[in-house]
């Protein structure tokens, strides 16, 4: 890794951590999560940083990609628990962040749980690290502590406009020795439930990332494209283009790019027998001895 590569990891983390610790205050009973979501990707620029992926704010069973949608009047309760996952990027080089506040003060163990695991997986990375072995010691904290992990999601290594690159780092014990490398960029996500384990997918998505580039006819789809140019093939939001497509408009024109495989739409991810979720993740540079986190 080059130094210019290097000093952008490293800003684009200390954005996101001062971004995702100055973001706590927002998540609190009433607020309404588009708010939560919009304040947070305006500090992100604000602090000349871009966004590597739409802000997500997930409440209870819902445990990935989900972002408001333009309109969304989901509001805060005080008996919720609201994970929130943000990414940076400068050049294209990204750090990825999240966390989970317990509103309701009955999943306090939980979360301290899932803090523990990403800990101690972050312990575990250097060189020569099998992935195996960092997923078999996120489930045996989580395990241990009588909450599952969500055994279908991962970490994932990053790299330059690339949220999922190479090496997936699984959050249980797999049947393959995968070794973390000197210089990889890795995301660590461990997310602890007490329901199944599992997530599936709903049929709503918000949230859509570029697959490859082929001519379309609709007009509103030509200048979804453009828009999306600067960002490469990194996920975007349908709230993002509202005011520049009539949202009745945009939503047909995603629904087409999809269907002829020119986008790629993330559904929402709920967990399987609706237990409730957290999620804490870093993103780490991996050295010759171990591993300097970015987002720390
Ligand atoms: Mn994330
Ligand atoms: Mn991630």
């Amino acid at each position: 890794m080059d130094d210019k590569e290097l000093k952008a990891y490293r800003e684009a983390g200390k954005i996101s951590s001062e971004v995702r610790e100055w973001s706590r205050t927002l998540v609190k009973d009433g607020a309404n999560i588009l708010e939560v979501a919009e304040k947070i990707e305006a500090k992100i620029r604000e602090k000349g940083g871009e966004l590597a992926f739409p802000v997500n704010v997930c409440i209870d069973d819902i445990t990935a990609h989900y972002t408001p949608s333009f309109q969304d009047k989901i509001q805060i309760q005080s008996g919720d628990v609201v994970s929130v996952d943000l990414g940076v990027h400068i050049d294209g080089f990204i750090a990825d962040t999240a966390y989970t506040v317990d509103l309701s003060g009955n999943h306090g163990k939980m979360l301290e749980t899932n803090e523990l695991a990403l800990e101690n997986a972050i312990s575990l990375i250097k060189p020569g690290t099998s992935v195996s072995d960092i997923g078999d010691i996120v489930q045996k904290t989580i395990t241990d502590a009588g909450y599952k992990p969500i055994e279908n999601l991962t970490g994932h290594e990053v790299k330059q406009y690339d949220l999922h690159a190479g090496l997936s780092v699984p959050n249980i014990k797999v049947p393959y020795d995968w070794e973390v490398e000197e210089g990889m960029v890795l995301a660590i996500e461990p997310f602890a439930t007490d329901g199944y384990g599992r997530v599936i997918e709903s049929k709503k998505a918000e949230i859509f990332s570029l697959l490859q580039e082929r001519p379309t006819r609709m007009r509103e789809a030509r200048t979804l494209l453009k828009e999306i140019e600067p960002m490469k093939e990194l996920p975007f939001a349908e709230r993002w283009f509202t005011k520049k497509i009539s949202p009745l408009r945009l939503s047909l024109a995603l629904r087409n790019l999809v269907q002829d495989g020119i986008l790629k739409a993330y559904p929402v991810l709920h967990e399987k027998e609706k237990g409730i979720v957290s999620q804490f993740e870093h993103t780490v540079i991996v050295t010759e001895k171990g591993c300097e986190v970015t987002t720390e």
